[in-house]
């Protein structure tokens, strides 16, 4: 009997992503907001496919589709070909969506990944270019349509089936999104459905070479959705092999409330969607020049910031990449670091990472909106590396700049929360501890010297943890030899 371990998933995805233009694919309507706009208010001819009417390329969401396609290192077709895929449906006007079929704008990219390993190279079958659809909205007996969406330039880029595990597909797809927010052609705001997927899955027999039979799961629209599908979708598939069936080829689609995928169709009633080329639109044409000029002007891509972060800064891969997956985090932090350039990076990195993303998460805002600055973190780890607070009393400091702004150096004062150095109080307060403590002095003198340990923890308490725990070790064990050879002596 086969166990679940036998297999391992094989998965390709394919990206949807809505490009940040300001005019459609094929006509002049506006990209609008699709949950804020009223519906039905940016829509002309040509994109609710009248007929009689032309389309024409929009040469700007070819310049973000270069972009993306540059980006992961693709071949750029100097011609590409947009064709008719034609099928009938309510959200398509016109009876067929213009995308590229034979001819894609780009072929043959790379993505770099952060896996459990370090990082892997995805490798990035094409990119094209299309237009969404409307959206269909279901009532009670009856649905609505909303074309606003219809003609919106959507960037389509699909993967080799390279991804081996959940966690890869996940860190591949956030990278996808990072990656096209960093490029500026997609707001990455998949509670709007700006970037959607569909999965192709398969499982590998270990030791077996060919990859086995796939399914494509459709209409995939949050990280959410698409593992659960893709886990249920794995755990179906091995459990069908494991018992000696095999998988049917299909088109399925993902059931979030029931929590399963559905078959839609199977390889027999797939879809001929009778491409050809489309007879309004010219080839696309991209030239050398074009393609230099986009790509001279691209930004520092998130994986080379972290490859930058690790290999100039000294930070962990992990560390790294925590970072430079939000622009904003990743300039946020290059500020700070900016602000202190002798403290080690690492430490402000950690302080960003963990401190001030949790009161983020927890207010659910992003880093720009926060009333902690890059400076503010500056301050508060030198405040640190210097000794003059604790870790302890900087995440309380932290926190109180983070609801209510000001700076690190005067909440300290404010709150008293500078370490306790001064041996002459912290003396007292060890003295006051052994003649407030006269039982566990007499366990020491008997030779249980342990329990200076708690002598210790009750003057870090008395004094709320804010002494200097090398000086209080210090008073301590002056004070405890005193007593010792005072016995002796007795
Ligand atoms: P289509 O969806 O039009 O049939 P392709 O055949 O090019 O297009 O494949 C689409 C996606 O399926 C790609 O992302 C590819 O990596 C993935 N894929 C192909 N074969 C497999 C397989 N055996 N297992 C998992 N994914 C696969
Ligand atoms: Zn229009
Ligand atoms: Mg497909």
């Amino acid at each position: 009997m086969m166990t679940d371990s036998d297999y391992s998933p094989v998965v390709g995805l394919e990206v949807h992503a809505e490009l940040l233009t300001h005019s459609k694919m094929f006509c002049g309507c506006a990209v609008v907001d699709s949950v804020e706009a009223e519906p039905n208010t940016s829509v002309c001819e040509i994109c609710t496919g009248m007929p009689g009417t032309l389309p024409v390329i929009n040469q700007r969401a070819v310049e973000y589709a270069l972009r993306v396609a540059l980006a992961l290192g693709c071949d750029i077709a100097q011609t590409s070909v947009f064709a008719r895929k034609n099928y009938f449906y309510p959200d398509l006007p016109k009876g067929y969506q213009i995308s590229q079929y034979e001819l894609p704008l780009a072929v043959n990219g790379e993505m770099p990944i952060k896996t459990v390993d370090g990082q892997k190279i995805i490798r990035i079958r094409r990119v094209h270019l299309e237009e969404d659809t409307g959206k269909l909205y279901h009532r009670e007996g009856y649905s609505l349509v909303d074309y606003n969406r219809s003609g919106v330039p959507l960037l389509e880029i699909v993967s080799e089936p390279d991804l081996s595990s959940v966690e890869e597909v996940k860190s591949y797809a956030t990278g996808l999104r990072s990656l096209l927010r960093y490029l500026e052609v997609n707001s990455g705001d998949m509670d709007k459905g700006v970037i959607r997927f569909e999965a192709n899955v398969s499982v590998l027999k270990e030791g077996q070479s060919d990859l086995g039979t796939r399914t494509e799961i459709k209409n995939l629209n949050s990280f959410r959705s698409m593992v659960r599908a893709i886990e249920y979708e794995i755990d179906r598939q091995v459990s069908i092999l494991s018992s000696g069936g095999d998988v049917q080829q299909e088109t399925l689609g993902w059931d979030e409330a029931a929590g399963e995928t559905l078959s839609q169709r199977s390889k027999e009633e797939a879809h001929d969607y009778r491409y050809f080329p489309e007879p309004d639109l010219p080839p696309l044409g991209v030239d050398r020049t074009w393609i230099e000029s986009v790509r001279s002007e691209l930004p520092e891509l998130p994986f080379e910031k972290t490859a930058r972060f690790v290999n100039d800064l000294g930070l962990s891969f992990y560390a790294a990449d925590v970072l430079a997956v939000d622009k904003s985090v990743a300039e946020f932090f290059e500020e700070a670091l900016d602000h202190s350039p002798s403290l080690p990076a690492e430490k402000i990195a950690n302080w960003i990472s963990t401190d001030l993303f949790a009161l983020l998460n927890e207010a659910n805002i992003p880093i720009s909106q926060s009333q902690v600055e890059p400076e503010t973190i500056a301050e508060l780890v030198t405040l640190v590396d210097e000794g003059t607070i604790n870790a302890t009393s900087a995440k309380i400091v932290l926190e109180h700049v983070f609801r209510n702004g000001g700076s690190p150096k005067e909440v300290v004062k404010e709150l008293d929360l500078a370490i306790i150095q001064d041996p002459e109080i912290l003396r007292r307060s060890v003295k006051e501890i052994l003649e407030s403590s006269p039982d566990q002095v007499d366990t020491y003198l008997s030779g249980k010297e342990g329990v200076s340990q708690w002598f210790f923890g009750q003057v870090m308490s008395v004094t709320g943890g804010r002494a200097d725990p090398s000086v209080v070790h210090q008073i301590l064990n002056d004070e405890l030899k005193e007593l010792k050879s005072r016995q002796g002596e007795g």
